[in-house]
């Protein structure tokens, strides 16, 4: 699926928390979001006891799949 960046949007490229595939965020001007799904920062092990915060990001697809594993 090919995505159409419009002149008033910008790109961050982010690694889906779930299965670690690449996915391209569009933002918008007014701060809205798409082709990507956003869950704040969570805390993972940085090795000999510390953490570290990292952004948790979910492809369309994994959240897809996530929702209907809830719903079942
Ligand atoms: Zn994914």
């Amino acid at each position: 699926m090919k995505t159409k960046i419009e002149k008033n949007q910008k790109t961050i490229l982010r690694r889906c928390s779930v299965c670690d595939k690449k996915i391209t965020i569009i933002i918008n001007r007014d701060r809205t979001y798409k082709n990507g799904h956003y869950f704040g920062e969570i805390k993972i092990p940085a090795g000999k006891g510390k953490e570290k915060e990292v952004e948790y990001w979910e492809c369309p697809e994994c959240y897809k799949d996530q929702k209907l594993k809830k719903t079942s």
